[in-house]
């Protein structure tokens, strides 16, 4: 089966759907492929206590705003599933699901997305998959010596599979200090991180980083002093439950540790710590093996672009990875801003001869 439009979307997590947004308005031909069965993107697999770090009013797509939870100020995962399932209903946006695409390849005059479920050919194609697919672990001496359990944020689900157990969990940023603020209230928890924790004022939500993040893109643009961005405020978003961890005192981080033993974890000065578990709370990288038939070249992990679009690649787009593809892109709020760039500039691309273009 060859299916043929101007743009074809890869991944419906609310990067893609917000792409679908622009599209629709923008007239464009197009089709969503998305390889999970459901609708929600990343919302689907967080851990049960999942919450946005904003209020719904501060974390809109485009067009339709998140509307509040009853009873909650910080929606749950669950609810932003719900969001974005009625958001592409809303908008009567075309994904298909499941479709995998194995692998984006260049044709005479188009790009192929071949999938599972056979091949699409468009003029643009959008990538926006997300990162959830693709966690990250740092390696470690020792790593397959540890007798006990390792997992990643993916498989961590809630702190009662932890009771009564000693945790390790490692890493600096919001998923570590949310786990080891509830792994500490049932389990023994040693928190491990390559640098000292950069925890944000209180009160900083989803909307100030967004406005940050918008006034560091006004600097740059203006050629005026880097304003340090999103990461000046530090890592950290004091939310609820790390608040309250806070006022416990379990937020209290050792230095990185250097091996791993078959019981625990060692540091060069010779101590140890057993452990049952180890949370590593690594992060992510971009989700992008289907664009390794277009052999672009990497820097740092991340393929170089102009705004959204590659420079080796000028039909293709990257959408909601990170600062890299827009800043605050892979937030609700600034989903909606990076997608209609994008749209505009396939738009402008599509419609205008190529001796006309910038
Ligand atoms: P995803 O939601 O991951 O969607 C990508 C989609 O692409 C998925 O459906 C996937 O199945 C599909 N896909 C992947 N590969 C392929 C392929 N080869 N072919 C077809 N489909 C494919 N943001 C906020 O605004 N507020 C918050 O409070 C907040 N908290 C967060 C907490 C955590 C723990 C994490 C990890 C992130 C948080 N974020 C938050 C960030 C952000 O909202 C999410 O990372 C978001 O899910 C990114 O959306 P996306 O559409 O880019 O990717």
């Amino acid at each position: 089966m060859a299916e043929v439009c101007d743009v074809v979307v890869i991944g419906g997590g609310q990067a893609g759907l917000a792409a679908g947004y622009f599209l629709r308005r923008a007239g464009l031909d197009f089709a969503v492929l998305d390889a999970a069965p459901e609708p929600g993107g990343a919302w689907q697999h967080g851990w049960d206590s999942l919450r946005l770090f904003s209020p719904a009013e501060h974390s809109p797509l485009p067009g339709w705003p998140m509307p509040r939870q009853p009873g909650e100020e910080f929606p749950t995962a669950g609810h932003v599933v719900d969001y974005l399932a009625r958001y592409e209903q809303r908008y009567d946006l075309p994904v298909h699901r499941p479709v995998r695409v194995h692998g984006v390849h260049r044709g005479e005059n188009d790009l192929a997305a071949h999938t599972d479920h056979g091949t699409w050919h468009a003029r643009a194609v959008i990538s926006a998959t997300g990162t959830w697919q693709s966690p990250y672990v740092p390696s470690y001496p020792g790593q397959e010596k540890f007798t006990g359990h390792q997992l990643h944020t993916v498989s961590y689900r809630r702190p009662d599979d932890f009771r009564g157990q000693r945790v390790i969990v490692v890493g600096g940023g919001n998923s570590a200090a949310q786990i080891l603020a509830e792994v500490s209230t049932v389990a023994e928890t040693t928190w491990v991180t390559s640098r000292r924790p950069r925890f944000m004022p209180e009160g900083v939500d989803g909307r100030v980083l967004f406005d940050v993040a918008t006034r560091r893109e006004a600097a740059r643009r203006l050629g005026t002093e880097d304003t340090g961005g999103v990461a000046a405020l530090g890592d950290i978003v004091m939310v609820p439950g790390v608040l309250e961890a806070r006022d416990r005192g379990v937020l209290h981080a050792e230095p990185m540790f250097t091996r791993l033993t078959a019981g625990g974890v060692a540091w060069t000065d010779g101590s140890e710590r057993i452990a049952d578990a180890i949370i590593w709370c690594t992060g992510f990288r971009p989700s992008l093996r289907h664009l390794r038939p277009l052999a672009l070249r990497r820097h740092g992990g991340i393929i170089p672009t102009d705004g959204t679009r590659s420079i080796q690649e000028p039909r293709l787009y990257l959408l909601g990875y990170g600062d890299w593809t827009g800043p605050a892109s892979a937030t609700l709020i600034g989903a909606g801003r990076t997608a209609k760039t994008t749209v505009a500039d396939i738009a402008e691309r599509l419609t205008v001869p190529v001796s006309a273009r910038r």
